[in-house]
């Protein structure tokens, strides 16, 4: 929102000392309102001591003693170990990692209470890490669980519980839904759940907090989630705002592109194009998201959005992340449209001056479709009447990037597209700004892709199997390992692989692509290939995105153990687009870690992408699966989405409800979730 006059002032800050302060700001508490909903991990029962006699090993337990001896040990590595006793043993307290502070608090004749799970250590019971406080005799035990707080190094879990207490003490938990919202909600106050949170009474069940499904776990999570969604939203309507012109197509232009097709579009393609263009003719602009598994053809939907831009007499940009993928959408696209009269621009980075001046000129002036890389976005280039703006992998492009497309017209429509498929619960949470249209059917025909993994141990048999493939017409990719530290290396073994192949298989033709290769020569090698010219390409993942032959069935990635789950998926979906059967094998080396060997699993096991990003998802995470969607967007903390999607939906009903009719309860409510994050996220 654009308000003009002075800036709210900034919320009351953290009551506590700038040192301290600087580090909670480094978890994002920046103000009294952040530490009302700072929410504890776990909670754990300090209600209670045990005496060391009757401490059962491996079991939380908490126990008073007073300090018998403390000494810093250096060998065999630096330790403090302290000695203590209660009036029914002794116990030996271990810390690895200490400060001066704990060596004051656990001084000789110093009482502790000491919270851990005792084990037979080698001077009989022991706790290793136990959290403990200083008391007198006779303290009061607490009264309730003990939340234990994520926290920052610097500060203790004790002191951050002491701030928030404080917090929660003078701290505004109005409610930002009223009681009729709360009621058909089935969810309980604000007020009442934050307090219960932090401080849960006796008797209640651990469990049902720790596996935050306890209705005061929902509300907050609502609340979280909610105000993620308003934000989200209200970016949405904001741009909508803007308007942009109706494309009305004046021609059959798309109609006649649909009948020269050597294919008859899929249910999903139907619908899908029937979505786009609704949104095309109205006058604010589209901002959709066209998600389909690879293969599942986008780039058909993409050309007949453009069709009905350019029948209405605009121009359409297209933009995709690599020259690869970005010269091979122009020649398709070249192909599907001149022949019906649209004149096709192009334009990357690697065009020669004199040749780039032509494009220029074509692209401010007579141009009807401009394919490109980034150079699209480069400054110089004009578009004299841009309506729509479609970028392919999308997920490839930051934020900046697609809005400086967006910024090379007067408010075009959007169309964005992303093979990488974004799990449903997921594309509703983040890319709730957005529509989204699922392609949820392949093309006919395609018979399913056969993986098998393969020991490296087993390679030469692999290359038996590749030359036989070869001998029966088809192609074969070769992916080379991916090695993170350090690309030098990787065009090392890119270029080695190259040449073993090449000895192994004299009598194929065996190309070499990868990134370091200049475009010109990056496309005459991918256009060879297309054309049948090489039987066997060599690759990097330059290859990963988009890359579209038909005739290749067979998909090889060494080192398969290295790969993330959706460049496998991408990878193998470079297979399986024509009528062969088609197949990927994946070659790895052991040993295999916990986490590689349950991606192989999963890879081999589904060939559906919604499932591996599903998948995916509960692997990772969503904080690293978010990355595909680089930042602007409020992160979760507490909602889960497999677990809470039920609350998701419930989330986005209300959202567009409360921005619209309750804008201050709106305001109020994202305020206090988003706080000081907020201003980051409007930009
Ligand atoms: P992606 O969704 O991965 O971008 P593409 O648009 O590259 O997929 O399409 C994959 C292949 O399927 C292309 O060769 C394309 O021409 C072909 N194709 C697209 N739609 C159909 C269809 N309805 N029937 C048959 N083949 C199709
Ligand atoms: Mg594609």
């Amino acid at each position: 929102m654009s308000d003009a006059g002075a800036p709210a002032p900034a919320p009351p800050a953290i009551r506590a000392a700038d040192a301290v302060r600087k580090k909670l700001a480094r978890i994002g508490l920046h103000s009294e309102a952040d530490l009302l909903v700072h929410l504890p991990l776990r909670y754990e029962d300090e209600t209670q001591i045990t005496r060391i006699i009757d401490a059962p090993w491996g079991v939380p337990v908490q126990v008073e003693v007073v300090v018998q001896a403390s000494e810093i040990q250096y060998q065999p590595r630096r330790q403090m170990i302290v000695k203590a006793k209660d009036s029914t043993g002794t116990i030996t307290l271990r810390f690895f990692s200490f400060y001066p502070s704990h060596q004051a608090t656990l001084a000789i004749g110093k009482r502790v209470r000491a919270f851990g799970e005792v084990r037979s250590g080698f001077f009989g019971a022991e706790m290793m890490h136990p959290r403990f406080v200083a008391v007198a005799q006779g303290d009061p035990l607490p009264s309730g669980l003990t939340p234990v707080y994520p926290t920052t190094a610097g500060v203790s879990s004790n002191t951050l519980r002491k701030l928030i207490t404080a917090a929660l003490a003078d701290g505004d938990l109005s409610d930002t839904l009223d009681d009729a919202l709360r009621q058909r909600l089935k969810l309980p106050g604000l007020a009442r759940s934050v307090h219960f949170l932090h401080a849960p009474t006796v008797g209640t069940a651990v469990e049902a907090l720790h596996a935050r499904n306890h209705p005061a776990w929902r509300r907050v999570k609502f609340d979280e989630v909610l105000a993620q969604q308003m934000c989200l939203r209200r970016a949405y309507l904001a741009r909508r705002q803007q308007g942009a012109p109706a494309l009305i197509a004046a021609d059959d232009l798309g109609a006649r592109l649909v009948d020269r097709l050597p294919f008859a579009l899929t249910g999903a393609q139907r619908r899908a194009m029937d979505e786009i263009a609704g949104n095309l003719s109205q006058p604010y602009p589209m901002q959709r998201l066209l998600q389909g598994d690879v293969g599942a053809g986008k780039t058909i939907v993409a050309a007949l959005a453009a069709c009905q831009a350019i029948s209405a007499g605009w121009q359409v940009a297209f933009m995709a992340p690599t020259e690869i993928l970005a010269e091979q959408h122009y020649l398709k696209l070249k192909s599907w449209l001149e022949p019906l009269g649209v004149r096709v621009a192009w334009l990357t980075g690697s065009l020669k001056t004199a040749a780039r001046r032509v494009q220029l000129a074509a692209t401010a002036a007579e141009a009807q479709l401009v394919v490109g890389t980034h150079a699209l976005i480069q400054e110089g280039v004009d578009f004299a009447k841009l309506g729509l703006a479609i970028v392919d992998e999308q997920h490839r492009f930051g934020v900046a990037q697609r809005l400086a497309l967006h910024n090379k017209g007067a408010n075009p429509h959007q169309l964005m597209m992303s093979a990488t498929p974004i799990p449903r619960t997921l594309a509703m949470s983040y890319y709730a700004d957005l529509d989204v249209t699922v392609l949820d059917e392949l093309p006919p025909g395609r018979t399913p892709i056969k993986t098998r993994l393969v020991a490296d141990n087993r390679r030469a048999d692999v290359v038996a199997f590749v030359a036989q493939h070869i001998a029966e017409g088809r192609q074969v990719y070769w992916v080379c390992p991916l090695i993170e530290e350090s690309e030098a290396l990787q065009l090392q073994t890119a270029q080695d692989t190259y040449q073993q192949l090449s000895g192994d298989l004299p009598a194929l033709r065996v190309g070499l692509v990868h990134g370091r290769l200049k475009a010109s020569e990056k496309q005459t090698v991918m256009a060879a290939f297309a054309a049948g010219d090489i039987d066997l390409l060599v690759a990097t993942t330059v290859i990963e995105v988009g890359v579209d032959v038909p005739n290749a069935s067979l998909m090889v990635i060494e080192h398969a153990e290295r790969f993330g789950l959706s460049q496998l998926h991408q990878l193998r979906g470079r297979v399986g687009r024509g009528a062969h059967e088609s197949s990927c094998i994946l070659i790895f080396a052991g040993p295999l870690s916990e986490s590689a060997r349950l991606r192989l699993k999963i890879i081999f096991e589904n060939t559906d992408g919604f499932e591996i990003a599903r998948q995916d998802l509960k692997l990772r995470g969503p904080g690293e699966f978010v990355g595909i969607r680089q930042s602007g967007v409020p992160l979760l903390r507490y909602v889960d989405l497999e677990l809470d999607a039920d609350l998701v939906d419930m989330a986005r009903e209300v959202a567009e409800e409360m921005l619209t009719q309750l804008p201050e309860q709106a305001e109020r409510h994202l305020k206090r979730w988003l706080g000081s994050r907020e201003e980051l996220l409007k930009s």
